[in-house]
């Protein structure tokens, strides 16, 4: 439906959802900040997955630019039966707290690798496994990175085929991933200093009446934002989600969830129905983050 909209002539101003190869974005942080300088962003925001190991180095490519940078991550969450990802933005990379909370994901995570690597190697696919064990130690390495792997090695056509094949939910490579409980992520990104916003929620695979006493929940216990435009879902569907979030006194925001060539879907400044991120997002963002500060100070 949504997808009938003409945006021509808009520009995108801003994108508060990315991901660079601090996690499996393509570009590097500093390649990330460039393209959106280059393509006209005023405001960007780096949301890796589990880590804030790209963030020094893409604050100081968005000074050199010129560009506005809000320091982010996204952080998966138990949950059944979806996927919940919560972001957090203006969060201090160097907070204790959030470090550890990091740590501990980056141990689980390996030990998740060492395991799926196990059945690969118990399948008797031709991977170097040693390798990747090697390499998962110092980096952060998930199952797209392993899908490549799989690729490289024959076993799968594409990273879509490889996870339909061996590692996507159900099939035999696929192994449960530790993840924070909500209250406890959303702790983690309070005391670095960060607001919290519930990620592409359509992804929590649940209804919509039950979508709007999570809204009510997440509300009551502090998540004050809800980022209702995301490329996966169709631009009606994320109008619902903002009118479901302003009822409750939410702010929202919008993001690509950019990665890169890995998913050519989404354009850097680009969200749901191609619209281009209007500077409206980043503005309701920023003033809920100058309330935290304001109360936090006081
Ligand atoms: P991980 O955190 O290691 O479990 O990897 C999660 C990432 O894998 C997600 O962010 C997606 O990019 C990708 N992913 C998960 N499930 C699928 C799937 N069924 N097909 C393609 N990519 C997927
Ligand atoms: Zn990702
Ligand atoms: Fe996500
Ligand atoms: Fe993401």
């Amino acid at each position: 439906m949504g997808n009938a909209v003409n945006w021509s002539g808009a520009k995108p101003q801003a994108d508060l959802h990315t991901h660079s190869s601090a996690s499996d974005g393509e570009l590097t942080p500093v390649a990330l900040v460039r393209k959106a300088h280059a393509v006209g962003l005023a405001t960007l925001a780096l949301t890796d997955h589990d880590t804030v190991a790209g963030l020094d180095e893409a604050r100081v490519a968005a000074e050199e630019v010129g560009i506005e940078f809000i320091p982010g991550i996204e952080i998966e969450i138990d949950f059944q039966p979806g996927e919940f990802h919560l972001l957090g933005y203006g969060i201090d990379p160097h907070a204790p707290a959030l470090l550890a909370a990091i740590e501990k994901l980056a141990r689980a995570r390996h030990e998740r690798n060492v395991a799926i690597l196990e059945r690969i190697a118990h399948a008797g696919l031709p991977l170097d496994t040693a390798r990747i064990e090697a390499l998962s130690y110092e980096a952060y390495l998930g199952r797209p990175h392993l899908a490549d792997l799989l690729v490289d090695a024959g076993c799968a056509r594409t990273r879509q085929d490889a996870f339909d094949r061996y590692l996507g939910k159900g099939r035999p490579f696929y192994i449960k991933k530790t993840c924070l409980p909500l209250e406890e992520a959303l702790s983690v990104i309070t005391e670095a200093g960060g607001v919290a916003v519930v990620a592409h929620p359509y992804s929590l695979f649940v209804s919509k009446a039950m979508l709007k006493r999570l809204f009510s929940q997440w509300k009551e216990m502090g998540i004050l934002g809800i980022e209702a435009y995301h490329p996966t879902a169709k631009y009606g569907q994320c109008a619902i989600l903002e009118r479901m979030a302003r009822e409750r006194g939410m702010f929202i925001t919008a993001g690509s969830d950019f990665h890169g060539k890995a998913r050519p879907e989404c354009g850097l400044g680009r969200t749901a129905g191609n619209m281009p991120i209007d500077a409206r997002f980043r503005d309701e963002l920023v003033s809920a983050l100058r309330d935290l500060r304001r109360n936090s100070a006081q």
